[in-house]
């Protein structure tokens, strides 16, 4: 019996990773009976049938820490939320809807600013700020500055990691740089056409080190937020739990309110305008979608 990770199911085969040995697996009919399916993200234990041939027998899947949806994906520790600082120009409120979506499935987070070889420091300074003072760890990449690419891929060892964001951002050009393995496509239009709707693509974990993994395909494509309830919504914004004890009303909505301990921090400057402004806007939404 051996330990690994799956890192790639096609065609009712699952590919294992043993200690940077792949082997070709079936899996036990057993998990039909008991309706699991293994996936991509397990740790397994397998029993290897043909060593010369690398083939093997998935029989346990082992408890799952996280479980992805988009892609489906398990045992994903981090996710790496990737904005340009130009082309296209940041986008505060998606940024934070991709901080909300990272949150919600429990993953630690990386903000990468990229294209920093774009425009001066000073262009995004207040982004860099306002993120860091609400607790995110941020870092600054460009697929021209090798150092920022390295600096980049020590962040991802020993991790699981998701890249996600917009389009045209600069996500497969930043995996590809991390591992030229990835041969990603480039390119807003390629990956348009890439990604039609009939071309259903499985995700696949790859190896950029031992036991250090990136998901070869981004995360978060829905960006709904209104599977949240809108009482639990600041918990989602870290910079606002040190202020909600203040709040004199246990259920407050941080808007009317009176003695609200979030536009206190407000007005002391531990919560900026912007991240409020997105709040606001994104508990209007959840009310929104509620009323149908
Ligand atoms: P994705 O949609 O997020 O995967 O974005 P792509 O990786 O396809 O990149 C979109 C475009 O941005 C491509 O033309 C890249 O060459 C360009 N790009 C990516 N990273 C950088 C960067 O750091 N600096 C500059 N100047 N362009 C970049
Ligand atoms: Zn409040």
């Amino acid at each position: 019996m051996e330990k690994g990770r799956l890192i790639k199911g096609i065609g009712g085969f699952y590919y294992v990773d043993v200690m940077g040995e792949i082997y070709e697996c079936k899996a036990r009919g057993i998990f039909r009976q008991h309706n699991i399916t293994p996936l991509v993200g397990d740790q397994v234990i397998i029993s290897v049938t043909d060593e010369a041939k690398k083939m093997g027998v998935v029989e346990k899947v082992l408890e799952r820490r996280t479980q992805l949806i988009r892609p489906a994906v398990a045992n994903v520790d981090q996710a790496i939320i990737v904005f340009a600082v130009t082309q296209p120009e940041p986008n505060i409120s998606l940024l934070d809807r991709f901080l909300i979506l990272a949150e919600s499935e429990d993953l630690d987070i990386i903000i990468c600013l990229n294209k920093i070889d774009l425009v001066e420091k000073e262009v995004y300074e207040t982004i860099v700020n306002m993120y860091t003072s609400a607790g995110y760890k941020v870092v600054l990449t460009s697929y021209k500055d090798n150092d920022s690419i390295l600096n980049l891929r020590r962040m991802l060892l020993e991790k699981t990691s998701v890249f996600a964001g917009p389009s045209g951002v600069g996500k497969s050009t930043l995996l590809n740089k991390v591992d030229p393995r990835l041969k990603l496509k480039t390119g807003v239009i390629s990956q348009k056409t890439a990604r039609g709707k009939h071309t259903t693509r499985h995700a696949e974990l790859i190896a950029i080190e031992r036991e250090s993994w990136v998901v070869d395909t981004p995360g978060f494509s829905a960006l709904n937020v209104d599977f949240i309830d809108e009482g639990e919504l600041s918990f989602y914004f870290p910079e606002f739990l040190p202020c909600l004890e203040e709040c004199k009303f246990a259920s407050c909505y941080h808007m009317d309110e009176p003695k609200c301990g979030v536009k206190k921090g407000l007005k002391e400057g531990k919560v900026s305008e912007q991240r409020y402004s997105s709040y606001l806007q994104l508990i209007q939404e959840i009310r929104n979608s509620r009323r149908f």
